[in-house]
């Protein structure tokens, strides 16, 4: 993107901020991870504890859409014991408003490890930023669970 172009994204920033805004007010239906899915067939499920993920992806989208929804204790449950930290302050959360899966390594219903890349988007009225993380998960007893990730500097490789 030239710097003009962040400029004028920059000037429209309250206007799409204001139009996410509504979005999220009324259009209760489609599930956060942006699956397309309504939210009580996708993420809920998982979040509620009605079914385990049955793939790393889809423990990776229901670990974004608990971020979204500030679901501190299924963003716990859901890390791995090894890694998972004592808390996690909801205010330390940024307001996610889009998710990307960029690429995803095994972690089928199989397999017992699983890689996922994705690109999570965040703004405010004055900024906008992106988290593009290769995230690691494993499964264990048929539930799976996030380790860690990798943070990628460069969100668009090729560019
Ligand atoms: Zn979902």
């Amino acid at each position: 993107m030239t710097s003009d172009g962040a400029e004028i994204l920059l000037l429209f920033l309250p206007l799409l901020y204001q139009l996410f805004a509504m979005t999220d007010m009324t259009d209760t239906n489609n599930c956060p991870c942006h699956s397309g899915r309504p939210y009580a067939e996708c993420c809920e499920q998982l979040l509620s504890g009605a079914h385990p993920a049955s793939t790393a992806e889809a423990l990776m989208r229901s670990r974004y859409t608990a971020y979204v929804v500030r679901d501190i204790a299924y963003l716990l449950r859901s890390w791995h014991s090894s890694t998972r930290p004592d808390t996690i302050d909801p205010a330390a959360i940024p307001e996610w408003r889009g998710l990307h899966i960029v690429r995803i390594e095994k972690g089928m219903e199989s397999d017992c490890r699983g890689v996922v890349e994705f690109i999570a988007t965040s703004f405010s009225r004055e900024n906008v930023w992106r988290l593009h993380e290769v995230s690691r998960f494993v499964q264990e007893e048929g539930q799976w669970f996030y380790i860690d990730g990798d943070i990628r500097d460069d969100p668009f490789p090729g560019e």
